[in-house]
């Protein structure tokens, strides 16, 4: 083992302890998690926050007077309000739950969308987007008669700040750019990307489902019009997602559902919208999601943002270290640990992923082999999937090096 696995202000033993999960066998072999990009594992606070809510005060929200009704009311917007402080939004109005990004994304494309995208309109995007992040804009396109147009990027992920800075005009209207890619795990220049839309007038919408979870995210700083993120990758339950929008652009905007909740008056052939942030979540919304997302963050926070990405970057620049020692171990994305985060996609050999994926669960191993959801970004790499390792702040330098044993053992295999 190279590398510390404890580094100033995270002790990933004590965090491991958190995590009931952490501790089951498969396979009769203890647990190695690697599938992090595609959810994370839930620690006890989250866990209990559910349980809480069920067996004391389970109740509808904002329509009760009775007790019930009314704590559960307070523990969601006090969820809402903390996930603002995580995020550092204005407002806490500015969150809106949703199921999930890609809710969230779709709501936006939806919303915001249909009123702001019209024919011979443009949209910006890269090639690496999650199809979250895509689909919805192919299906805005199709509705407005508008084009996609792609940012120039490398076969690492990395974006042509130039290229890209030119292919503003007058019908640019929207930028819409994952934060960290869920194959590559690079971390895209964010702040860069909104400053030079901006020029331009141009908002710019954050797919943040992979670096909110992993990294110091501060929306403001940033100046992002629109950011979403899932809760079930950042230590949160599934069906509980966010969209941040800046408060003027939510307050233009259209709402997905009609239904209870977002109305102010509603007349036989006519109905008004009530405010922020209930107006974009009609219908019973997921509230014990949201409670439980209302602990994962402040979970995240107690543990500090920044000692997660440390601990992250050090178990990558390890990992990335070992899997380049490997012969025949082809890694995508950028193989400096400074420009991307703990996702690492990879191909053995000319062994199928899928193979690969296999071979690794039977040594407890939990990794995924796909196409991740980025269809266009294989054609680009050449490659029907990958085998994707993540990361995240329980993991160890001990799971890298079963990872690296387990490949070694899959290349023995198939040699
Ligand atoms: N965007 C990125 C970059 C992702 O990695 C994912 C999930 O893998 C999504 C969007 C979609 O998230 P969800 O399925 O939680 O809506």
């Amino acid at each position: 083992m190279a590398v510390e696995t404890s580094t100033a202000g995270l002790d990933a033993a004590a965090i491991r302890a958190d995590f009931p999960v952490l501790a089951e066998q498969v396979h009769e072999r203890p647990l190695v998690y690697l599938d992090n990009a595609a959810t994370s594992q839930k620690p006890r606070a989250v866990i209990e926050a559910l349980q809480t809510y069920y067996e004391t005060y389970n109740a509808n929200i904002h329509r009760g007077l009775h007790a019930l009704s009314e704590r559960a009311t307070a523990e969601y917007e006090a969820a809402r309000a903390g996930v603002a402080r995580f995020i550092n939004a204005r407002h806490a109005h500015e969150v809106i739950f949703t199921r999930g990004t890609t809710e969230a994304i779709n709501l936006v494309a939806r919303g915001w969308g249909d009123e702001n995208v019209g024919e011979g309109d443009e949209i910006l995007l890269t090639e690496m987007e999650h199809h979250s992040n895509l689909v919805p804009w192919q299906m805005l396109a199709k509705r407005r008669g508008a084009a996609l147009r792609y940012i120039p990027m490398d076969v690492d992920g990395r974006i042509d700040l130039e290229g890209y800075a030119r292919q503003f005009g007058p019908r640019t209207r929207l930028v819409t750019i994952t934060q960290m890619s869920n194959v590559l795990g690079t971390i895209t220049p964010a702040a860069e990307v909104v400053r030079v839309a901006h020029e331009h007038g141009v908002p710019v919408l954050l797919d943040a489902a992979q670096s909110i979870p992993h990294l110091p995210v501060d929306v403001q700083a940033l100046d992002a019009d629109f950011v979403a993120f899932s809760g079930h990758k950042m230590l949160g339950p599934t069906g509980i997602g966010v969209l941040y929008g800046r408060e003027s652009l939510l307050d233009a905007m259209e709402p997905l559902l009609g239904g209870g909740s977002m109305i102010r008056v509603v007349e036989l052939h006519r109905s008004s919208w009530t405010g922020l942030p209930d107006k974009l979540e009609g219908g019973t919304p997921n509230i014990a999601g949201a409670i439980g997302l209302g602990a994962a963050v402040e979970y995240l926070a107690a543990v500090g943002m920044p000692g997660v990405a440390r601990h992250e970057h050090n178990l990558t620049e390890y990992a990335l270290a070992q899997l380049s020692d490997l012969e025949g171990v082809r890694v995508f994305g950028p193989m400096d640990a400074e420009d991307r985060g703990g996702v690492i996609s990879f191909y053995v050999g000319d062994i199928h992923p899928h193979d690969v994926g296999t071979l690794l669960d039977a040594d407890g191993i939990a990794v995924r082999a796909g196409h991740h959801c980025a269809q266009p970004l294989m054609r680009k790499l050449g490659v029907p999937a990958t085998v994707r390792a993540s990361m995240y702040l329980y993991n160890t330098a001990d799971e890298v090096d079963c990872l690296v044993g387990g490949i070694a053992r899959a290349k023995a295999f198939f040699a």
